[in-house]
Order: C-alpha cells, then structure tokens, then sequence
C-alpha cells in the first residue's frame, strides 16, 4: 500500500514544478481528520457521569471508544444501558457535545498532524485551508480551540482560510465540501490535496474533479459513511509522519547533546565518561579578578560560600583536550574574562572546530565578540542580545525531564541542552521544529532553543 504522506510529498512537489508561482492550498478536514474525536465522546461522557452522580464511564479508556462520533447510540447499547438512560444520555450528549467548554477542553490533534500543517505553512507561497461540516455558528469556538492546540506547533489557522457548511447540522455536508474547495480555487489557490476521513466526502471531491487534479488522501480514522465510497485513486493512511513527507535528508543531520554546566568536579567526571562530545562551562573571573572560574552565577546575588571551592578553566580546559571533547563557553563576563580566555585557548590544541562561543551582548560588547572572531574564525558563535539573537538566527533548547526542568541547577546533569546544527535557509526550520515537538511529546520542558548555522562540518551524534 502506499505510504499516503509520501504521495503527498510528491504531489505537492509536481505541483509545485507547475505552478511555480500560484499560491498552493492543502485542504484538511477536522473532526476525525485533524482532531481525534475519541477524546471529544470520553470527556462528554465522563461529564455526563460528574453531572448525574452515575458511574457509566468510570474506567472507560479512550481505545475503546473505537466508533464514529455520530454513533454514540451503538456503543451504549454494547455497554448495555437501559434504553431510559440511553435516552437521556443521548440528549444531554446532542446538546453538550459542541459546547464552548467540550470543544475547548476536550480536542485533541492526531499525533503528528500538526507538524504536517506547520511543515506546509512555512513552505513558500503554501497555506493550509480547513473544510468542515461544522456549521457557520461554531467559527469562532473552532478557531479559538484549534489555534489553542496549535498554538505550541506554531501553527496558525485562520478565518479566511476556513470554509465552514453553510447549511445546518449533518446537513450537504459533501455538497458543502465541493462548494468549500470550489471557493479556494475561485480565491486563487491551486488546490493540491484533500484529505478527509469520509470516503463520502472524498468521493463527491473525486466526482467533481474527473480529471484528478486534486490528490485525495482518506485518513482511515473512524469514520460514519461507507469505505466502498473511498475512491479508486485516493490514497488512505493513518499515521501523519513528517519523515515519510519531508524525506529523510531534509531532516537535521547534525543533531548534537551539550552537557550544560560542566563547572565542577562531578559533572566533569560524568561528562568525560559520557558519550556526549559537546560541554559547556561558565567563565567568569574570580572575585579577586585574577583567574578565570567556572561559575553560573555571579558573587554579587550568590556571594562566594566559605565553604565553596572554586573550579579554575585551565586545568578543566585541559581535562577536555585530553578526552577529546568539544567546549561551548558560555561567557557570563567580558572584558578580561574573554582575554584570558583568548590566551589559554590560544595555548590548548583543541581545533577551532571543537569550540563554540556564546554570550550576552552587554557582557562581550563589541571588543568581545570582535576578538573572539578574529582569533577563532571557525568556531560557532551565538551572541545573545538584550532584544532576542543578534547576527544568525538562533533557537535554544534546554532540556531537563519533568521538576528539574525548572530548576537546572538542581541537578546540572539533567540539565542537558541540545543543539541542533542545521544548514542556514528555510529547509531548516521545519527540522527544528520537528525537535520541539519531538521534545515537548517526550515530557520535556522547553524554555528556550538554539539553533547554531554550521561553519565547517560536524557530523550527527544523535538523531532525536
Ligand atoms: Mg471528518
């Protein structure tokens, strides 16, 4: 069978060669298709249970509510409600079920989709258009709710780009979805796919356009109409994968770890004995100003502890030669903290390649930065400035599982950061945010990301 984000991929492409300037359209359904309406009946129904004091969906589990949204009535049968019940709850479902609070609270995207919407809105001169059945009142609640959603995947939907069914409830809706690519196609885009969990749908698009020019993908969710409708040259699938869209190369290749602060005895230890290459340490002077130190925070809001040992960059510096390692400076000072740092990486052979510098601009000033690109003029460099990034455009990701997230420092050696090194132009930004969104599924915490243009080469460690 083909793989249906692959058709896709290379519709889109063909398209792409033939209308190299029209504006491309990828139409979506939305309930079934973009969100999973299993977790829209589970939260209804275990409402219904908190509103009544019943106890029908105590431990109802999503998976088993493998039926199509419309076909409630069947499944409380299976679970064998009296026919009195049945028809309450049929009720209070009919009128609950597109409620302010069920559409906000209770939608959920397919794993995945999201990142496909996103992965087109950044393509040039490519947007994404939605066409629903849901009726004109619910605009507003269903832009509101989807863009709460998206909202992490930075995807964006937008009114203009919704074609809702102009008729009431369950009513044309096929009609309403030939109308729906109709309007975009009058709007001026050029419609490259349709994808839609009912063969109905699909089939009336496939009818209106005898001569294929619209890729049609089913999303074999679960769905209401009959699968002999699902036409002959439409492609089905149930997984959207960004991989299998954008192909394997366009992902990020040169995916690294950064052991974040390597500025003591233990987290060095640890990180020699690790399989990560890249570590990162806090250089700041000493509170005499004579020795470079390693130190996240600085004396005036930490004053030194009596009881605290200072780490000194040089023999760290050499302990990273020595095994090999590649160093990020994170220069939480300028002035002649970068100086000394200049000379002893000056006397170290760690290759330029190996050493990647970042910092405040108010703590490296010009002078800083100056310095350190005439010195090291292969080296990455990320200058953070009081606004945002200065110079190339950079993401920083840090990354800790759960609590430790917040707090880092608790236990530095959670507090793994992750950069990403993808090639400079727009082929790169989908590869980070597939990351984010890899990351965010995994439970981590984000707060910020890094994404470094490569000078040179470096070759992929890890692959998220
Ligand atoms: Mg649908």
């Amino acid at each position: 069978m083909k793989n249906w984000m692959k058709a896709l991929a290379r519709r889109y492409e063909e398209t792409r060669r033939q209308n190299p300037r029209q504006k491309l359209l990828v139409i979506f359904d939305i309930d079934g298709t973009i969100l999973d309406m299993r977790y829209m009946m589970l939260y209804v129904l275990q409402l219904f249970d908190r509103e009544h004091g019943t106890r029908y969906f105590e431990n109802l589990d999503v998976e088993e509510l493998n039926i199509h949204e419309n076909q409630l009535e069947t499944f409380l049968v299976a679970r064998g409600l009296s026919d009195e019940a049945r028809e309450t709850l049929m009720k209070w479902y009919e009128k609950n079920r597109w409620a302010p609070s069920a559409v906000m609270q209770s939608h959920r995207p397919f794993r995945g989709v999201l990142e496909v919407i996103r992965w087109f809105q950044i393509q040039p001169e490519t947007y994404v258009a939605l066409n629903t059945g849901r009726p004109e009142f619910l605009r507003a609640d269903t832009l509101r709710s989807l863009n709460a959603l998206a909202g992490e995947f930075r995807v964006d939907f937008k009114s203009e780009l919704l074609f809702m069914n102009p008729s009431n409830w369950e009513h044309d809706i096929v009609l309403s979805k030939v109308a729906g690519i109709r309007h975009f196609e009058s709007e001026g885009f050029k419609v490259v796919a349709f994808i839609d969990n009912e063969p109905a749908n699909l089939k009336a698009v496939a009818d209106a356009d005898p001569e294929q020019n619209i890729l049609l993908l089913h999303a074999d969710t679960l769905f209401e109409s009959h699968p002999r409708h699902v036409p002959a040259h439409s492609v089905s699938g149930k997984d959207y994968d960004l991989v299998s869209l954008i192909g394997e190369e366009s992902l990020p290749k040169h995916v690294q770890f950064v052991w974040q602060g390597v500025n003591d005895i233990p987290n060095l230890r640890q990180f020699l004995a690790s399989n990560i290459t890249w570590g990162e340490m806090d250089l700041r002077m000493d509170p005499e100003g004579r020795d470079l130190i390693l130190r996240h925070d600085d004396f005036y809001e930490f004053p030194h502890g009596e009881d605290e040992s200072l780490s000194y960059f040089e023999p760290f510096l050499a302990s990273f030669e020595k095994g090999g390692k590649s160093l990020q400076i994170d220069f939480k000072e300028g002035g002649p903290c970068v100086d000394r740092a200049i000379d002893l990486l000056e006397k170290v052979a760690i290759p330029e390649e190996r050493l990647c510098f970042k910092g405040n601009l108010h703590h490296l000033e010009e002078r800083g930065i100056r310095l350190l690109s005439a010195a090291f003029a292969r080296a990455g460099e990320e200058v953070l400035g009081p606004l945002g990034r200065l110079g190339r455009e950079s993401l920083r990701l840090e990354l800790g599982p759960g609590e430790k997230a917040r707090n880092p420092r608790a236990d530095p050696s959670l507090g793994i950061s992750r950069r990403h090194r993808g090639s400079p132009g727009p082929g790169s930004l989908p590869a980070s945010d597939f990351i984010l969104a890899r990351c965010h599924r995994l439970g981590f915490q984000l707060s910020s990301v890094v994404l470094l243009w490569p000078r040179g080469g470096g070759g992929a460690e890890l692959s998220v």
